[in-house]
């Protein structure tokens, strides 16, 4: 460690300001938004530093002399760099610590890049070496961490007497963790501060003689790009004991969970269930039980055709505290991957997701006579093993076979496969594409506006009605 990281405490203090342009204007800024006053010293001060500030901060119009100095920190924000040494000077000899705006040599503290949420606030240094990287850490940072993370702090702080009193002191870890990692966390971040306030003094009421509660969280991992995740997403998977993954859920997106999580594999194929769905939902129980904060990662949105409505169910009836995070699901990621807009003012006022799966041989049973209306886009999930039968339905119940599809394999990854044709050749496309994977069928006259590949360009100039 280079430096020793300190935050101070600027609340009705003074603190000098050497200089009177955009860097001196910056510099005072954040010293007021922690409570401090600046004192602004310079023979020039811009209109519009004086603007800002006026009321807020005390202005002397003239060159700094030593005895302006004496306040706990000065900041040297002029651009005449040995004028700067000289005021470093002065204000070292009155015990001033200093900071020379963009002299490193001459500073004996550095202004770090801020996060700032309230009471939670986080620093970054890099020794002044390269400030891009600063501001590439602190994107990063201020990613990960909710914007209403200052509010658990404040609510945290305004519990902290009532958990004194109430819990145990060899519990109060856990209890804390609990709150922390848990629902009431999760209903500050929400901003339902009402939720939260009556879970926690339910919490206070009955933590004492319970056993230690797990919870499970239901999230959705989106279509595959992590980039896709939700930042709420990623929170759980970083507060994970252990993860419950589907197989559309990739290692990049697995790579971001808590390092020592465990990871269950539980996913699906269709008719060959590495777990049967009551099994799943057993461990999971059993896990919670346990104490253990639960993830369930499902492809997409665990809502759409994930089955986390019965995940949801069985776990609430088996006393379960449980979450929902929503996901990106696969049709809206593919529509955007291949520039897909599923409505449109002139071709789609309605768009409709189905799934194309039947036990064996069977037609999907859908109600084809509404689907095939006119100006309505259908996505269809897990249809790839029926798109003969869909074209065929789709048509027979009078959609034009001239109608523009799309397919789309594992779209948003980096093994994306996207082709475009006709309605009557959807199975063709299919075959000459050679999808196998995770694939959607888009039907509709917005499939034409896609960058998908046209069939010609895979199998040539033969079309036929397939
Ligand atoms: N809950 C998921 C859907 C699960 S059903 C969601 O909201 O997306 C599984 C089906 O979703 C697959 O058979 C496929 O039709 C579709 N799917 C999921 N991820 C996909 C992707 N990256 N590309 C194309 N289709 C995908």
């Amino acid at each position: 460690m280079q430096h020793f990281p300190i935050f101070l405490d600027l609340d009705g203090k003074t603190v000098v300001v050497s200089g009177g342009g955009e860097a001196a204007l910056a510099k005072a800024r954040l010293i007021m938004a922690a409570g401090g006053i600046p004192t602004i010293i310079s023979s020039e001060i811009e209109p519009a530093l004086q603007n800002e500030l006026n009321g807020a901060a005390r202005f002397i119009f003239r060159s700094p002399k030593q005895t302006d100095f004496g306040a706990p920190i000065a900041i040297i924000a002029i651009e005449d760099g040995e004028l700067a040494k000289i005021y470093a000077a002065m204000a070292q000899s009155q015990g001033s610590l200093v900071n020379v705006v963009d002299q490193p040599d001459l500073c004996e503290f550095n202004v770090p890049s801020i996060i700032d949420r309230d009471s939670v606030t986080v620093a970054i240094s890099t020794n002044g070496a390269s400030p891009v990287l600063g501001r590439r850490i602190r994107a990063q940072i201020e990613a990960l961490l909710p914007a209403r993370l200052g509010d658990v702090a404040t609510f945290a702080a305004k519990f902290r007497e009532a958990v004194k009193d109430m819990i145990r002191p060899a519990r109060r870890r856990a209890f804390w963790e609990r709150v922390i990692d848990g629902p009431i966390a999760n209903a500050v971040l929400r901003g339902d501060s009402v939720a939260a306030e009556k879970q926690m003094l339910a919490e206070l009421n009955t933590f004492n003689a319970e056993a230690l509660r797990g919870s499970v969280h239901i999230v959705g991992a989106g279509p595959g790009d992590p980039d896709l995740l939700t930042l709420r997403a990623l929170r759980l998977l970083q507060s994970a004991d252990i993860i419950f993954f589907d197989r559309l859920v990739g290692d990049e997106i697995l790579n971001l969970a808590r390092r020592d999580a465990e990871r269950v594999f539980v996913g699906k194929a269709k008719a060959d269930h590495a777990l049967p769905q009551r099994e799943i939902e057993a461990l999971m129980v059993a896990a919670a039980q346990a104490g253990k904060t639960v993830v369930r990662l499902k492809g997409g949105d665990p809502f759409v055709f994930g089955r986390g409505g019965e995940e949801l169910e069985s776990l609430r009836k088996a006393g379960i505290e449980v979450d929902v995070t929503p996901g990106i699901t696969a049709a809206v990621g593919c529509a955007a991957s291949v520039s897909l807009p599923l409505t449109h003012r002139d071709y789609a006022q309605a768009v409709t997701f189905v799934t194309g799966h039947a036990k064996g041989d069977a037609d999907p049973s859908l109600d084809w006579r509404a689907l095939a209306t006119l100006n309505n886009t259908l996505v269809v999930y897990m249809g790839v093993g029926k798109a003969q039968q869909i074209s065929a339905q789709m048509i027979a119940h009078g959609r034009a076979p001239s109608t523009p599809v799309a397919v789309v394999e594992n779209g948003t990854r980096a093994n994306e496969i996207a082709v475009k044709g006709s309605l009557a050749e959807l199975p063709r496309i299919i075959q000459a594409a050679k999808i196998s994977g995770p694939a959607l069928l888009i039907i509709g006259e917005v499939a034409a506006l896609s960058d998908a590949d046209d069939l010609i360009s895979i199998v040539g100039d033969h079309r036929s009605a397939a």
